[in-house]
């Protein structure tokens, strides 16, 4: 249950707010390829604009490596935002310190200042407390609205809740209450699709969906290990030796819950053009390696899909980057779309496959956290989330 306070339980008229956002957006030569964070921001921005409060947004940008560098300058997102509020958008050349000051300082009712990514000090990411406390001075409150940085314990997410009353934003309660009432009080069935490269970043992932969901479909190169766990040469394939034992244990675990694929599409080389086979789970030949799962398992998995109460998904069914492995990723999208199910997609991947078939809309929920949202799927607390005032 979602028991934080939101920008709603508290007055922020005339006040000044310090809002994290999740404005880590692609950005090349200057221009902003992907928007869908920052347009996500915008109920929360909007409404304190229209409380009257004074805005003082803040975000990392990339990973830049502990010093400034204008590559991953947070300015032509400043610009960006101006133009889809309509308004002038004030940019602070550093997050902290004297520009950061003035800039906050200047700030009068309705306006909106953008501080230079936080990462551009190391005290960022150590969670440093006079960090926190510099970029708490700048403002009455504090408001975190960014979903995707929740899971990680940084100055400008979980220190400045120390010095600052920190209330969640709209769209991390949003994402909060899908995620939450899926893996808590899902409408049954419940069916986790999960893909990608290694299983190794997903074992508690699955671990917990195993004990909450109905049916979880494993696909992406993170299968492989487990073909391999079942005694299958996987050729040239994608593989975690150190991960056998897990997948094996997952395995028993999961009983008949957990659902393999049972054919594959295999390649001579990791290539495009690549020659290509499609054969039932077994042994792969030497010098090929599986770069898709197969027609039969996109089969069973949509009918699973198409039976689902609700579904999550999370991560490629195979290299979907190059158009020939990727159509089980696509035939998977459909699927989840096509669904009648309560469905929530995390991870970009995903969310790309999703935009690019042009059936975002028949989604109920895309996140905006990759990383947040897999850790929410794994039972952990997000500290982001954690350290807000309960209601
Ligand atoms: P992840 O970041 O773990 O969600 O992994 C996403 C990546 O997994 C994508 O870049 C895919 O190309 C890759 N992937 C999916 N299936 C395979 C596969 N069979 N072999 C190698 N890479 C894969």
């Amino acid at each position: 249950m979602f028991n934080k306070k939101s920008v709603k339980d508290i007055d922020v008229k005339g006040k000044k707010v310090l809002v994290r956002v999740d404005f880590n957006v692609p950005i090349k030569d200057g221009k902003i390829s992907d928007d869908t964070r920052i347009r996500a921001a915008l109920p929360t921005i909007n409404y304190l604009i229209d409380q009257g409060a004074a805005l003082i947004l803040c975000s990392h940008l990339g990973r830049p490596k502990d010093e400034p560098d204008p590559a991953y300058s947070m300015k032509p997102v400043a610009e960006y935002l101006g133009e889809l509020l309509n308004k002038k958008v004030a940019f602070a050349e550093d997050c902290i310190g004297p520009k950061a000051e003035a800039a906050a300082a200047a700030l009068k009712p309705g306006d909106v200042l953008v501080l230079e990514n936080t990462r551009f000090h190391k005290e960022e990411k150590k969670n440093d407390p006079e960090m926190a406390r510099q970029l708490a001075s700048l403002a009455d409150v504090f408001v975190n609205d960014a979903f995707g940085s929740a899971h990680r314990a940084h100055a400008s997410t979980e220190g400045v809740t120390k010095f600052l009353p920190s209330v969640a934003g709209f769209l991390l309660e949003k994402e909060i209450k899908y995620l939450d009432q899926a893996i808590e009080n899902p409408k049954r069935p419940f069916v986790a699709i999960l893909g990608g490269a290694k299983v190794s970043d997903k074992i508690g992932v699955i671990k917990n969906l195993l004990t909450k969901a109905d049916t979880v479909l494993i696909g992406g190169g993170m299968a492989n290990t487990f073909f391999k766990a079942q005694g299958y040469p996987v050729g040239d394939s994608l593989v975690e030796d150190d991960a056998l034992d897990t997948a094996r244990e997952l395995v028993k675990e999961g009983g008949s819950k957990l659902r393999l694929p049972v054919d594959m599409v295999i390649a001579d080389k990791f290539d495009n053009d690549a020659q290509t086979k499609i054969i039932d789970v077994g042994p792969v030949p030497d010098g090929w390696r599986i770069l898709d799962v197969g027609p039969e398992t996109v089969k069973n998995f949509s009918k699973v899909i198409s039976e689902a109460g609700t579904v999550v998904w999370n991560g490629p069914m195979g290299v979907f980057e190059m158009s020939n492995f990727a159509k089980a990723t696509f035939a998977v999208a459909k699927a989840v779309a096509d669904s009648h199910a309560i469905s929530i997609i995390g991870g970009g991947d995903s969310a790309a496959a999703i935009a690019q078939s042009g059936l975002a809309d028949k989604i109920s929920h895309i996140s905006t956290g990759g990383g947040a949202s897999l850790e929410m799927l794994e039972g952990i607390q997000l500290p982001g989330l954690a350290a807000l005032m309960d209601k």
